[in-house]
């Protein structure tokens, strides 16, 4: 089976395995007790503070760990806004559905949501000056989309949100281990993250946040995290998030150079088929290409490439075994007749030339013998 499903998930790289195999075994300590256990757990989480922390340009104390990126969004967003009075929030279109999902439930406690549109491809319209207000507390905007991989130019959205002295929130939980991210130098207030999206373990992730005494703990009783997380830490998981961030910091430039090269030889062999990523001329993830094979008849081509051995998605959520259109290409306006199967591919560390020349041939052979199908049923 070739992989190329990195965006739902990675494997879980052999080196973290490793660091984490310690704190399964011999090195059980709570990191809230006192004795030498407890030290060596303590010690052990304060490492991987700092290791996440410079993964994205933070500093350690900046750091909240969570069990994974939902947590972590909400955290960001009832966390911060509980205890004010109802006003405004507003998020982008295309969000990741643990960001909608926490809105809504503000949405039910009387704040006012509002969605920030995209343009065709997929970028935060400039003009978000007319979906802020005087009482819009917060913004949210992912810094890269999990299906398209489109990249939002978090900067220059930071500076139009503090006009209004509004925070933001972004999701970086696609771009972290993908792009080189500096969260002091981004104006964002609050950054998620998630160690299973870079070849970390799964059920663990950080919110930092530019002063964590902002944040309004979603969890009750124990003084963990600065009393922002009650519950014991997964120390184990901490410590593979942690050699993950290390691990992605310092291979970053060698994985995206080698995703570029690899997206470059997918990308032509679509144009082989006449096929364009969406998005195509805005600024998109080194790994990351998500677009539709019309001309192929019938809604098995997923179903199709897996039998021949290739694991994608279509990169939108599937419920009751239905693909439901995507809300993300949907926003950017993508015609009925394009949200059908779709595909995406999202490479990792793993991939190979061979890997994306495999995919390539297995994707024409299926298209071709639908077209001399369709032929042959219209003669
Ligand atoms: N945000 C984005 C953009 C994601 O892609 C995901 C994972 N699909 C999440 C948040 C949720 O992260 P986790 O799986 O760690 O809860």
């Amino acid at each position: 089976m070739i992989y190329l499903d990195h965006n739902a998930t990675t494997p879980l790289d052999a080196r973290v395995l490793e660091a984490m195999l310690p704190y399964l075994t011999q090195q059980h300590g709570n990191p809230s007790s006192t004795h030498q256990y407890g030290r060596i757990a303590r010690r052990a989480l304060d490492r991987a503070r700092e290791q996440v922390a410079a993964l994205v340009g933070a500093r350690p104390e900046q750091v909240v760990f969570t069990s994974g990126g939902t947590e972590a969004n909400h955290l960001a967003l009832p966390g911060v806004l509980q205890c004010e009075t109802p006003a405004r929030l507003a998020l982008s279109a295309v969000e990741h559905a643990s960001v909608s999902g926490a809105a809504q439930l503000l949405e039910q406690r009387g704040w006012q949501v509002d969605v920030l549109p995209v343009d065709e491809q997929g970028r935060v319209m400039p003009d978000i000056e007319r979906h802020v207000q005087a009482d819009t507390r917060l913004v949210s905007v992912m810094w890269a989309n999990n299906e398209t991989g489109v990249v939002q130019d978090i900067p220059a959205i930071a500076k139009r949100v503090r006009r209004y002295g509004a925070m933001l929130h972004t999701d970086a939980t696609q771009a972290a281990g993908k792009l080189a991210l500096d969260f002091a130098a981004s104006g964002a207030q609050l950054l998620t993250l998630s160690a299973h999206k870079f070849c970390g373990p799964k059920g663990v992730g950080a919110l930092v946040a530019e002063r964590t005494s902002l944040l309004k703990p979603l969890l009750q009783g124990g003084t963990q995290e600065k009393g922002l997380r009650a519950g014991t830490e997964n120390v184990a998981g901490i410590v593979g998030f942690g050699v993950a961030a290390e691990l992605a910091r310092g291979e970053l430039n060698e994985r995206a150079t080698q995703w570029r090269a690899l997206r470059d030889t997918l990308e032509s062999g679509l144009r082989a088929l006449n096929i364009s990523p969406f998005a195509a001329e805005a600024e998109r993830l080194p790994n990351t290409v998500q677009f539709s094979v019309p001309q192929f008849e019938g809604e098995t081509l997923l179903e199709k490439l897996d039998q021949a051995g290739f694991t994608l998605s279509s990169g939108s959520a599937c419920s009751s075994g239905q693909i439901a259109p995507s809300h993300v290409l949907t926003a950017m306006g993508v015609a009925r007749e394009n949200l059908r199967n779709v595909l995406r591919v999202s490479l990792g560390a793993n991939n190979t030339a061979a890997d994306v020349d495999a995919f390539c041939r297995a994707l024409s052979a299926l298209v071709q013998s639908s077209r001399s199908w369709c032929h042959a049923r219209a003669m």
